[in-house]
């Protein structure tokens, strides 16, 4: 390759040079050429369309909607949709790498994509979102495919989208397509386990790392942020291995007992009020509060960028685990580094979903569907599988986990890069 080994010239925000300063960093340790490291800063396609929407009161909205397909050196793209008012291409970006360093990592045939409508999806009606997620994928149907790029739900998207996005996708090729997405309804081809898998798999990872510490999960005192599907899944599987949750928060705030908390009452009440709000059985305490309680382990799951330089100084716990993608900054991760606090990386601890989805799709591509003993099973040999991949490769180099991670991840994707080579 030639010369100019500029990164691609990354938008401004945090995240994506986070993104593209974990490649650099991996890089750097693997000693790869820096050709390489330039080609895969680089998002293969960035694809902007308008989503016009009909409303129900009569008019047109237009919305902005984005793909981003990072890197497809190792089988289709994949990534999740995400109806969020913040959406934004950068965002994006960032995301669809960190999907191609996850899928890597996990040894899945999957390249890093992801996709966006900048919207909050509670101002839209069932009829409205629907119109919306179809024009989306309509806008989309060359770039999409069991071949070629498999979207999944994310943050304000969830099985009904899927279902939307593979129906608009049948109906312009003329015959069923379930393989288009994954995390679609049981009734046409989902997976056992699939909404589920990324709150079992944080679960797995902090089970694990907890026996490389010599400690088990009974006892274990855990503080999670965000009791969404990652957060409440985990929260519950954790406190039935006999963990003791003595936090958990949402957007209304935080929830405190340091007995433990009963979780399958806590999620039977967000389940009735659709939030946290009013809950009289634990001790209130800020999102603040929380994340710098004194516990065994600290699970971020709500959103990005949440633990910075000057929270990470005050943080007690002795592991962070990264439920969410990005919940620390890059100051916050040098400063847990420097102060002896484990983090266990985004693309190691939340990639349960992303596997499972695999299994989805495999499944449907087989016509052969699991039960969910099986599909759990798999979860659990190839999670923890990866997950001792990247401690002992941390052992063995004196690194971080996550750099650990990202060597693995980036150097699995820059080895098939050499065997493929640039084309033309
Ligand atoms: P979700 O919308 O189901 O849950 C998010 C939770 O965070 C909600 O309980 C919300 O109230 C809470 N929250 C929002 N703002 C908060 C704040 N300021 N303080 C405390 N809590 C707050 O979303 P999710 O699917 O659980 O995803 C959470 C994170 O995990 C996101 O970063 C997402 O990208 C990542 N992730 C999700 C999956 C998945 O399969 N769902 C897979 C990989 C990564």
């Amino acid at each position: 390759m030639v010369t100019e080994n500029v990164l691609w010239s990354a938008p401004t925000c945090l995240p994506t040079e986070m993104a593209c300063s974990n490649l650099e960093r991996a890089g750097r340790v693997l000693q790869l050429n820096p050709d390489v490291i330039a080609y895969l800063s680089a998002p293969r396609k960035i694809i902007t369309v308008s989503v016009p929407v009909r409303r129900d009161r009569g008019g047109v909205s237009v919305f902005v909607g984005h793909r981003v397909q990072h890197c497809d050196i190792l089988g289709p793209f994949k990534g999740g949709v995400r109806y969020h008012p913040s959406v934004t291409v950068q965002e994006v970006t960032n995301l669809a790498m960190l999907m191609t360093w996850k899928c890597a990592l996990l040894g899945l045939p999957y390249g890093g994509a992801k996709g966006g409508v900048a919207v909050n999806p509670q101002e839209l009606s069932v009829g409205e979102l629907e119109r919306l997620t179809r024009r989306y994928t309509s806008e989309l149907i060359k770039d999409i495919g069991p071949q070629v790029d498999i979207p999944a739900p994310d943050v304000g998207t969830s099985a009904r989208e899927m279902a939307w996005i593979m129906d608009t996708y049948s109906m312009q090729q003329g015959h069923a397509v379930p393989g288009v997405v994954t995390g679609k309804p049981l009734t046409i081809g989902g997976s056992l386990g699939r909404e589920q898998a990324t709150g079992r798999g944080v679960m797995m990872v902090v089970r694990e790392e907890l026996k490389t510490q010599g400690q088990h999960l009974e006892g274990a005192t855990i503080a999670i942020q965000g009791l969404g599907n990652v957060g409440g899944t985990a929260a519950l599987l954790l406190a039935q291995a006999g963990a003791r949750i003595i936090a958990v928060s949402d957007s209304s705030g935080g929830y405190y007992r340091a007995e433990g908390l009963d979780i399958p009452q806590l999620l039977d009440y967000r389940r009735e009020h659709r939030t946290l709000a009013g809950y009289t059985l634990a001790q209130p305490l800020s999102n603040e509060a929380l994340l710098t309680l004194p516990c065994d382990v600290l699970i971020p799951a709500a959103l990005e960028n949440q633990i910075d330089g000057p929270l990470a100084s005050r943080i007690q716990a002795r592991v962070v685990v990264e439920g969410a993608n990005g919940p620390v900054t890059m100051a916050g991760d040098a400063m847990l580094e420097a102060r002896g606090i484990r983090v266990v990386p985004d693309i190691l601890a939340n990639a349960g979903g992303v596997l499972v989805s695999y299994l989805e799709w495999v499944q449907g591509l087989s016509f052969l569907f699991w039960d969910e003993a099986r599909v759990n099973g798999e979860l659990e040999k190839l999670l923890t599988r990866a997950y001792h991949q990247v401690r002992v490769l941390a052992e063995e180099q004196v690194v971080s986990l996550r750099l650990s991670a990202y060597m693995l991840g980036v150097g699995r994707v820059a080895t098939a890069f050499q065997s493929r080579g640039l084309y033309p």
